[in-house]
């Protein structure tokens, strides 16, 4: 923690005790079970119940991409950086752009990267609650299926 502000917070209502600001988290760089390329996850923020808000910056290198996976109470990534792609099971794959927001239903299976030419970074906002594993991981996404997805946008 770098720094605090003014005990005046103390008393607000809504539930801390006082508003923190934090230095930023150390970089880890993404397992090759889970990613294929080079993907780099810094954690944002780790909520504390009863708040259960993840989230983390991730970045991606040209062709970098998640394994397939699925959220069990759904995902929200902010695109801030890059072009890149994003494919739910059984749709056509979408570009996506700095300023993009994209929601994902819990439980839908898809995959998020790069494009081949770019580099993309996003944050990721998932619920990270007891009643749920905030990722479960699949398959990665070999080759010919991300050039494949990459040759047939939808619109
Ligand atoms: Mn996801």
């Amino acid at each position: 923690m770098r720094g605090r502000y003014p005990s005046s917070y103390a008393d607000s209502d809504v539930g801390f005790a006082i508003m923190e600001i934090h230095s930023v988290h150390p970089t880890h760089e993404g397992r090759s079970t889970t990613f294929t390329g080079q993907v780099y996850r810094t954690p944002v923020h780790e909520g504390v119940a009863p708040g259960f808000l993840s989230v983390n910056l991730i970045h991606f290198s040209p062709g970098a991409r998640t394994a397939w996976h699925s959220h069990d109470l759904g995902q929200t990534l902010i695109v801030v950086e890059g072009e890149g792609i994003a494919q739910a099971r059984g749709e056509k794959a979408i570009s996506l752009r700095a300023g993009d927001v994209v929601s994902s239903p819990p439980g839908e299976e898809h995959w998020h990267g790069a494009d081949a030419e770019h580099f993309m970074a996003h944050y990721s906002l998932v619920e990270n609650h007891p009643d749920g594993d905030a990722v479960r991981w699949g398959a990665l996404v070999d080759e010919s299926d991300y050039r494949l997805a990459l040759d047939n946008l939808s619109d």
